[in-house]
């Protein structure tokens, strides 16, 4: 059955679309990487069958459909959260991390239909996983050239959409979603994205994270709090969480931090990650939060004692 979503109507106009989203690693889950179009895939992965028996077949994976979790019981909020929300404020207030320019909600063309739009919105999020925010900008010129929607998307060859969008991390599996996910579209939402969660999750290649992104960017409702690696790492580093994977760090991080702060803090984390809180060799003398983070003080007595 052809779904709609007058059917269900939009949360809220997009003309409120907020800022930023990034990254993450929804379409990632496959083996896939670097080579260039026209190269030999190496998307291959062996298995075993019986004894002898090895069967090679490559293997196109979304990510697993996790059901969204709604918080339900508030943990404490870590101590000093406040002053540390307020001194990440004051690390990103010039706005200049790559984030700030080349994000996915910088990635649509505002001259488009709503519809276009969206989906503009909901493509740089599955090409930002894994991949460098200059890279996804890159490619969503060229698919935005190229004429970036959904009837034209279908037309296009998955050897063309490959050298479009490379080299954005495993393009090749990349193209299998959009191609996947834009039948669906087409076939199932009207040419239009759909404005849940739930919905955005039945997408191949779309998880949690991307679809609370997607909320955001192309509905402008907050869902959730999008955790990708910047913001997985940090969390926890700030000791706010403590957790082994963003979709746990997302579970905790709504546990106790107030709705209010959701909307910014993946644009203010995601920011400070490229810039400051890198995942090797953060530059916690530069921090204003290094009294206040376990991993700072640490990092800040071992550097002392060094010298
Ligand atoms: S003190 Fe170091 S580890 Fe902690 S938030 Fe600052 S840069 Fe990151």
């Amino acid at each position: 059955m052809k779904r709609t979503n007058k059917e269900k109507p939009p949360p809220t106009d997009r003309t409120t679309r907020s800022k930023r989203v990034v990254d993450q690693s929804e379409v990632s889950n496959v083996e896939d990487s670097g080579g260039a179009p026209g190269a030999p895939s190496n998307t291959s992965k062996v298995t075993r069958k019986g004894r002898n028996a090895k069967r090679e077949h490559v293997t196109v994976e979304s990510e697993p459909e996790t059901p969204v979790v709604k918080s339900v019981k508030k943990k404490n909020p870590p101590k000093d959260w406040e002053q540390v929300l307020a001194n990440l404020r004051e690390m990103r207030k010039d706005s200049d991390a790559p984030v700030d320019s080349m994000g996915c909600d910088k990635c649509q063309d505002e001259t488009a239909s709503p519809e276009v739009i969206r989906y503009q919105a909901l493509l740089s999020l599955m090409l930002s996983s894994q991949t460098k925010d200059q890279v996804t900008h890159a490619a969503m010129l060229k698919l935005q050239q190229h004429g970036c929607t959904v009837d034209n998307i279908l037309e296009t060859s998955d050897q063309q959409l490959g050298e479009l969008i490379y080299p954005v991390s495993f393009w090749r599996n990349k193209v299998k979603f959009i191609k996947k996910t834009t039948e669906m579209l087409k076939n199932e939402w009207s040419g239009d994205i759909p404005n849940t969660v739930e919905d955005l999750c039945k997408l191949p290649g779309v998880g949690p994270k991307m679809a609370h992104l997607c909320m955001k960017t192309a509905w402008g409702v907050v869902t959730g709090i999008g955790v990708d690696t910047h913001v997985h790492r940090i969390a926890n580093r700030l000791g706010w969480v403590k957790s082994k994977s963003p979709e746990d760090t997302r579970k905790e991080l709504e546990d106790w931090l107030p709705k209010e702060h959701w909307s910014e803090v993946n644009h203010l984390l995601v920011g400070f990650g490229q810039q400051i809180c890198q995942p090797v060799k953060p530059q916690c003398a530069a921090c204003l939060n290094n009294t206040l983070c376990p991993f700072g003080v640490t990092t800040m007595k071992k550097s002392n004692a060094n010298h």
